[in-house]
């Protein structure tokens, strides 16, 4: 306890420098070769052969140790990349600046990592803070160092460990083992400073902690709630990567909650905090999460439009109803409180172009349920989004925004066979009936023969 106690003290204050990592064997971790890819086992396996240190690490570990099938398998090793891919057949230097290796291995890819050492003690000495931004953020992280400095730069302890399938042992620096049976998600080092290079790490405690039914450690939740504005820093881009793996992590709605607890939404997620204050619009996000995390869990895909469509709709509603409360006629208003809400949160979000596609159909596919006369249901039914556009439709009436029978005649027709789907079609509004008439009159303006 004590030699924990003074090791983990000592590991804060002098990073890199601490005690040598406790090896930890099969017979007291439990987990076992067979539970690895055989990809992965194979790449460490060459690696070893070569004289290389190899192991499977972060991730992968962690979730088998917890008892999750795990996404994905990296590898990290004492090789170059260029000496990694001389051990293969298939494999090819992705990167620049830090090059990682693709190592293919029947349909796997398993990534290769040179273990990364740190830079910021030679360079902040020599006042060349060239690396990180003007508030800490580091924006280079390209140094090859050794396993033990490779393991400190990890952010979390559950994610610093090394798994060696030939030995079947895990090399642990940070003591991630036990935390990880403790039920604890601790930062390695000091928290504020490990946030401060790398604002992403908040949404990452909360999105793990919630994966894994893990308690933030006091000390790494703590800072989240003054340091959360330093998300603002982040490039949009790894924003929404990360948004994207916080909601669709099976998770979400505790993630969300999570994020609310720690006073993380505002300002970082702005269309969170709009929508979680109106009164029908924290329901129907609620209601998409708990839908989306179902599907994730039942092994279905998830598409990313559908969730941003969840996410933006009643922004969209808001801005719908006061274009047409300014007269502006129902198409055209929704299709520019589309084009508006997108042009705010697409940008802040980094919504790529064809996301952005995939929720304005499914978004312009709403009105149209309303029309259940003619041939236009069939018409829907030919859509290419019409199951994302029914789906959410669906969403929309649980959560009590449109009549409840909407959603209900739209799955009775579904089911329904010919002749009850005609039986079913309403008749067309009285508007609409006298249009199509003077249509159909020829250019004389005699009425037209039927
Ligand atoms: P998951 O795969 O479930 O999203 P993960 O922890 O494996 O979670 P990855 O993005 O695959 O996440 O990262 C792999 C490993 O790289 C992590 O386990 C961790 O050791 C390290 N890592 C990832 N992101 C960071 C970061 N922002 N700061 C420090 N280390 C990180
Ligand atoms: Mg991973």
């Amino acid at each position: 306890m004590i030699r924990k106690f003074i090791s983990r003290v000592l590991g804060r204050k002098l990073p890199g420098i601490q005690g040598e990592p406790t090896v930890i064997p099969a017979s007291k971790h439990g987990m076992r070769r067979e539970q690895i890819s055989s990809g992965s086992r194979r790449t460490v396996e060459t690696l070893q052969q070569h004289g290389y240190k190899a192991f499977v690490v972060g991730g992968a570990v962690r979730d088998i140790l917890a008892g999750i099938p795990p996404k994905d398998f990296d590898v990290a090793t004492d090789a170059t990349p260029e000496q990694v891919r001389q051990c293969f057949r298939r494999a090819r230097l992705i990167g620049r600046r830090f090059q990682i290796v693709h190592v293919m291995m029947g349909s796997e890819t398993i990534e290769v990592t040179t273990f990364r050492g740190h830079h910021g003690d030679a360079d902040q000495r020599a006042g060349n803070r060239a690396q990180t931004d003007e508030h800490g953020r580091v924006l280079r992280d390209n140094v090859f160092g050794s396993q033990q400095e490779d393991a400190a730069r990890r952010d979390f302890t559950v994610n610093a460990l090394y798994y060696d399938p030939t030995s079947e042992t895990i090399i642990d620096y940070h003591h991630g083992v036990a935390d990880l049976k403790q039920k604890t998600l601790r930062m390695i080092g000091d928290p504020k400073t490990r946030y401060r290079e790398d604002p992403v790490r908040m949404l990452r405690a909360v999105r793990l902690a919630a994966k894994l039914g893990l308690v933030i450690d006091p000390a790494a939740s703590r800072p989240i709630r003054e340091m959360g504005e330093l998300i603002e820093n982040v490039p949009p881009s790894r924003l929404f990567d990360e948004m994207l793996k916080l909601l669709t992590s099976g998770h979400a709605v505790k993630c969300v909650q999570q994020l609310r607890a720690e006073g993380l939404h505002h300002g970082l997620l702005p269309l969170l905090d709009v929508i979680l204050e109106q009164p029908l619009g924290e329901r129907f996000v609620m209601l998409a999460l708990e839908s989306t995390d179902r599907r994730v869990r039942e092994g279905k895909p998830i598409s990313p439009g559908f969730l941003f469509a969840t996410l933006l709709w009643h922004e969209v509603l808001a801005k719908w109803e006061g274009l047409k409360a300014g007269g502006e006629r129902p198409t055209p208003a929704l299709f520019q409180a589309m084009d508006d809400v997108l042009d705010v949160q697409g940008e802040k979000l980094a919504i790529t172009r064809r996301v952005a596609g995939d929720i304005k159909d499914i978004w312009a596919l709403q009105p149209r349920f309303e029309q259940r006369s003619g041939k236009r249901p069939y018409a829907m039914l030919e859509q290419p989004r019409f199951k994302a556009g029914y789906d959410f439709l669906l969403l929309r009436a649980e959560s009590g925004e449109i009549d409840a029978g909407v959603g209900q005649w739209w799955t009775d027709f579904l089911n329904a066979d010919g002749e009850a789907r005609a039986a079913m079609l309403l008749p067309p509004p009285a508007g609409e009936a006298k249009k199509r008439r003077r249509r159909k009159r020829k250019p004389n303006g005699a009425p037209a023969a039927d």
